[in-house]
């Protein structure tokens, strides 16, 4: 469905991001990764569907290599259809608890990424009239948590961001959306149940289930690959005049 379609997905290497860039890859997509960590293996999974899929290491609080990333994409890819942002970190602590440098470093990877993403990106999508963005906020772009200030200021801002750019891009054949998740067992969460299972002095399981239980009314976690499947539909024809929402996939968790 994809086939000729380039891909540029952020923060792929684990996750949410690595399941979107295997999915679009199986979809005919070409592929650029980028994110740290174990690169090669992610690369590695990618490549069983796109052999010439490539790997960026470009750090998403830097604005000059975020730039280098999209160009190189370009170039190497011969353009950027398709934009996933979805590198992303979080840090848990009250407002005056919050250390200055976590604050500076989640709004800069979970929000401003996505405007220098954008803005590199974006000539060449209305040069070509086609264009896929599909900014990954969550849940917690909709409503709050305690203890994840910068991460809530930080989704919020990417809806906004998302709706702003949908309607500069709105008479074109570029849209732009944001997908909302809930709860994710990925290692940024594993991180919050280990955190949880110390705290109360439970085992991992009845963490997991206290953290779903308190937010996710399905009691379950959502897939990567959900959220995966989610992209490949607002990257299809149907969605083409799908512009500017924030659909979450969160268990009914913002229906409270
Ligand atoms: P993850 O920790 O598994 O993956 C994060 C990815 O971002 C990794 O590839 C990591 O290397 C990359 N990354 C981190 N800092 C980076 C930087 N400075 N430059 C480049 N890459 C960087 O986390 P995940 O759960 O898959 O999260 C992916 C996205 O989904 C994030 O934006 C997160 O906020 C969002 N999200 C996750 C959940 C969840 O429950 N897991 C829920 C809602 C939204």
């Amino acid at each position: 469905m994809l086939t000729g379609k380039t891909a540029l997905v952020t923060g792929s290497t684990s996750g949410i991001g690595l399941a979107i860039a295997t999915t679009l890859a199986m979809n005919g997509a070409r592929l650029m990764i980028n994110g740290f960590g174990d690169t090669a293996a992610a690369l590695a999974q990618v490549r069983q569907h796109d052999a010439g899929a490539v790997y960026h290491g470009a750090d998403m609080s830097k604005p000059a290599e975020i730039a280098d990333m999209v160009a190189s994409c370009e170039r190497l890819l011969g353009g950027c259809d398709i934009l996933v942002n979805n590198a992303g970190i979080q840090h848990v602590a009250a407002v005056e608890d919050f250390p200055i440098g976590r604050w500076d470093a989640i709004i800069a990877i979970n929000l401003s990424s996505a405007f220098h993403t954008m803005r590199a990106a974006l000539p060449g999508m209305k040069k070509r009239n086609w264009g896929r963005i599909v900014n990954v906020a969550s849940v917690h772009g909709l409503v709050a948590s305690a203890g994840k200030s910068a991460y809530v200021t930080a989704k919020h801002g990417l809806i906004g961001l998302t709706k702003a750019a949908a309607l500069e891009s709105a008479t074109t054949g570029v849209t732009v959306n944001a997908i909302c998740p809930g709860w994710v067992l990925t290692p940024l969460v594993q991180k919050q149940v280990d955190a949880r299972a110390a705290t109360d002095g439970v085992s991992n399981d009845e963490a997991k289930h206290r953290l779903l239980a308190e937010k996710q009314p399905s009691l379950q976690f959502t897939t990567p690959e959900e959220l995966a499947e989610l992209v490949i539909f607002l990257c299809s024809p149907a969605a083409g005049n799908v512009r500017g929402v924030a659909w979450n996939v969160d268990g009914g968790w913002a229906a409270q």
